[in-house]
């Protein structure tokens, strides 16, 4: 079975480098699929999980958006964040959770609002990753 390198990167350093069969993830067009041959492409991520998937296992990360680049031999995601489930702190997505849901409730600026929206769906994001949930 072919595979591509896939390569995570955030600020912090790389999270992850390995060969896999499949990766999808939550670009903001879509759903992708991208399996080794894939035509050269770029696009931007969603906060959401991305899948990678090998023979016989799989693999998820949740990211909070970024950039997907896609080669035909390797799959590079450059994201302000990336956590694996063994890494992600449930205690503090949670907190995260309560604090934006909170700030929602409040009147505020549209800024804020918007900051406080994306912050939740970080913590949602981390949460469902961490549990499987999808
Ligand atoms: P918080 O309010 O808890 O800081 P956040 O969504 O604002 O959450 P980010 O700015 O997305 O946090 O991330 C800052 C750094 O903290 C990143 O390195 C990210 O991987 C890490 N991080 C944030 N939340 C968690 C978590 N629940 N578990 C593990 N790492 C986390």
């Amino acid at each position: 079975m072919k595979t591509l390198t896939v390569s995570v990167v955030t600020p912090d350093g790389p999270v992850l480098e390995d060969a896999y069969q499949m990766v999808s993830c939550k670009a903001e067009s879509g759903e992708l699929g991208v399996l080794p041959g894939h035509i050269p492409m770029v696009a931007p991520l969603t906060i959401s999980a991305v899948r990678l998937k090998k023979e016989g296992s799989s693999e998820r990360i949740a990211v909070s958006g970024g950039f997907l680049e896609v080669r035909p031999d390797k799959v590079t995601i450059l994201a302000q964040s990336a956590e694996k489930p063994s890494e992600i702190d449930v205690d503090r997505a949670r907190k995260a959770k309560e604090r934006a849901e909170a700030r929602l409730a409040q009147k505020q600026s549209d800024i804020d609002f918007r900051r406080a929206e994306l912050a939740l769906k970080r913590a949602i994001n981390r949460l469902d990753v961490k549990e499987n949930n999808f």
